[in-house]
């Protein structure tokens, strides 16, 4: 199963009901998210908080300096000059989905009324700080969904069979699939 993060930004006063919308138009299948993100100064906002409390995942909250260090695809001045981030529901999604392993935006910020919504997809696999970078499993990948990174491996999610190849290959066992070798992604 896909396992999804999803960012919310919101004014003060959201009202749950379009919260909910938001969701419903950013989410097809609801039961896919694991978790939420937002900044921490709408921790206990009562509009998110209902739907968020009602769904059951749990709530990741980032200070605004830590989301405004977010590469995401559409920052905002804007946004800055009220919270002190050019992101919110973009960076929300990745910091989260960050803190669960790693994912990747599959739905840019979308706007509702008072709120925003952005989606984040964990990636099929995780690799640890074991990682020695020695590169065996970038060579070995058959789909090249292994590209060469800083310090470790980055995951092309979108390419990843699954296939656990590169689980195999590594001497450092720093490779986790997050599902059954060859089972299919949505996504
Ligand atoms: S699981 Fe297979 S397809 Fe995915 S990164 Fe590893 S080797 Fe490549
Ligand atoms: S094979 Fe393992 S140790 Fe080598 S680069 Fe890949 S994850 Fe890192």
């Amino acid at each position: 199963m896909t396992e999804l993060v999803v960012g919310f930004g919101s004014s003060r006063g959201v009202r749950a009901a379009a919260v909910w919308s938001a969701l419903r138009s950013a989410v097809a299948d609801l039961s896919e998210i694991i978790a939420f993100g937002t900044i921490d100064r709408r921790r206990d906002e009562p509009g998110l908080r209902s739907v968020i409390g009602a769904h059951g995942a749990p709530l990741h909250c980032y200070p605004a300096a830590e989301l405004d260090a977010v590469d995401v695809p559409h920052p905002s001045d804007d946004v800055r000059g009220y919270v002190g981030t050019r992101s919110v529901a973009e960076a929300a999604a990745l910091l989260a989905a960050r803190d669960l392993g790693g994912g990747s935006l599959i739905v840019p910020k979308r706007r509702g009324e008072q709120v925003t919504v952005a989606v984040a997809a964990l990636t099929p696999l995780v690799i640890s700080s074991a990682c020695t970078a020695c590169g065996g499993c970038l060579r070995t990948c058959p789909q090249h969904a292994l590209r060469p990174a800083p310090q470790r491996p980055m995951i092309v999610a979108a390419r990843c069979t699954s296939c656990g190849e590169c689980v195999e290959i590594c001497p450092t066992d720093a490779i986790t699939l997050r599902t059954e070798p060859g089972s299919p992604r949505t996504t």
